[in-house]
């Protein structure tokens, strides 16, 4: 099949790379010509584990390809996807629909008559009718169908995700819309692939209250992490507790800074702002958000607190910028607010992050970088681990107590078991567990 993605960002590249892989003849459109010529030069714009060998491999055999130019892509296509960016649009936290409206303003005019559209980027419910009222006006002798097919894979674990999905939602009451799109995904499986047909505005839905019942389970779990410090229990076993319960299920009960991302807090805040815009309150999940929009700054009072009162003039050496591993992706990382508070408070903070530099320099200002984690924390009054990344997961703790100035390590992320940590000397806190403090 011919298909083209537009956008060329996490969704669009990894869909499109992995779609080529199973035989399909792909072509990513993107606007932004500096990432189109990185692309051609083989050069992968974003950091996400195997996708440099699946281009290339893909490009290489003739199935994969990348232009700016829409017009000499989009009219062969048996199906154009957007990939586009959905942002929180400043100011109001609705979903900025402008990339999406424009895109289809684009593609419609040079689609083939029987043609699909496929949004994979997330939009409030509604959304597919606007594309399709904008179709009809620019086409209305043309049957092109507008799906919706929202994609769930996680940065990080992209490719694995995507080729091995737990379903694939598919929002249409179109019959030849649901064949074509049948056999989109048909290389994916050699059984019955988990296909769920369903409505546009029920597709839709689907992708909003999945992405808000799972920042609902990690907000959850933080603030009875909040309630374990204080009464001397511990939420790493609590989770377990409750996740060993197959109703719960042990998945994103991990207690932490709170979530980040480009998904989950435009995600939940956008479901919010169109809920209501249809008259329907969305308490839980306004809570989820502003429970969360706190957390991340408290965190940084955690390592005022464990620095004794106070960080001025202390050096605090941070590890891990990036909203969780194997990503370079910072948008709404909790390292952002924890180090503009530590700033706020006057620290010095000093950072390392093995693949997220390049992208925070963008989004933080007074921050030295070092290349690892122990010349990282040379002279730091304080170690806080933000992200996990397998790098800080088994650091040397005695040499790391031979470089710091003050031996104390706040772990974000719960990867150390305290006695180990106190043993080589050092004051230890964690998150929803005993600590020194
Ligand atoms: P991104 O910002 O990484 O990429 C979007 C790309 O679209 C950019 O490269 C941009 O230049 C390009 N673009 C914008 N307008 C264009 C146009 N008219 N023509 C061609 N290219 C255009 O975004 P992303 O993280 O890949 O997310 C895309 C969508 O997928 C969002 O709606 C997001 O919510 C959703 N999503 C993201 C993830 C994720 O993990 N990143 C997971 C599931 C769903």
């Amino acid at each position: 099949m011919q298909i083209v993605m537009i956008g060329a960002g996490y969704v669009g590249l990894v869909s499109g790379a992995c779609f080529s892989d199973f035989g399909h003849n792909v072509i990513c459109v993107d606007k932004d010509e500096d990432r189109i010529a990185a692309l051609r030069q083989a050069r992968i714009p974003i950091f996400e584990p195997g996708l440099a060998d699946l281009v290339e491999r893909n490009v290489r055999a003739g199935r994969l390809s990348f232009t700016a130019d829409a017009s000499s892509a989009v009219p062969g296509a048996d199906v154009v996807f957007l990939a586009v960016g959905t942002p929180s649009r400043r100011g109001d936290g609705f979903a900025d629909l402008s990339f999406i409206y424009a895109a289809v303003r684009e593609i419609v005019p040079l689609m083939a008559e029987n043609g699909v559209i496929a949004t994979k980027s997330t939009v409030p419910v509604g959304t597919g009718d606007e594309i399709e009222r904008i179709v009809r006006e620019l086409r209305p002798e043309a049957s092109i169908a507008v799906v919706s097919n929202p994609e769930f894979l996680r940065e990080g674990a992209a490719i694995d995700d995507f080729k091995r999905p737990d379903r694939i939602v598919i929002g249409t009451d179109d019959a030849c819309a649901r064949a074509v799109m049948g056999e989109v995904y048909r290389p994916l499986y050699l059984n019955a692939a988990p296909l769920v047909f369903v409505s546009r505005p029920t597709a839709e839905v689907i992708k909003y209250a999945a992405n808000a019942f799972l920042a609902t389970k990690i907000t959850f779990i933080n603030e009875i992490a909040d309630l374990c410090e204080q009464v001397g229990a511990n939420v790493s076993d609590v989770a377990r507790g409750i996740g060993l319960d197959k109703r719960i299920g042990p998945k994103f009960l991990h207690a932490g800074p709170g979530y980040g991302g480009s998904c989950f807090p435009k995600d939940t805040l956008a479901l919010v702002k169109s809920a209501n815009d249809h008259g329907v309150a969305m308490r839980v999940v306004e809570a989820v958000v502003a429970v969360n929009d706190q957390r991340k700054r408290a965190m940084a009072r955690k390592v005022v607190t464990a620095c004794g009162g106070s960080v001025r003039g202390k050096r605090i050496a941070v590890l891990g910028l990036t909203f969780k591993p194997n990503t370079d992706d910072m948008r709404e990382a909790p390292s952002l607010s924890i180090i503009r508070a530590l700033q706020d408070g006057g620290a010095i903070v000093h950072a390392h992050d093995p693949e997220g530099e390049s992208q925070a320099r963008e989004l933080l200002s007074d921050v030295t970088y070092f290349a690892d984690a122990y010349s990282c924390a040379e002279g730091a009054d304080a170690i806080v681990i933000v992200t996990e990344w397998e790098a800080f997961r088994a650091l040397d703790l005695a040499r790391l107590r031979t470089l710091l100035h003050t031996p104390v390590l706040v772990d974000l992320r719960n990867v150390y078991p305290p006695d180990e940590v106190k043993r080589h000397g050092f004051t230890y806190v964690g998150i929803g567990r005993p600590t020194d403090m």
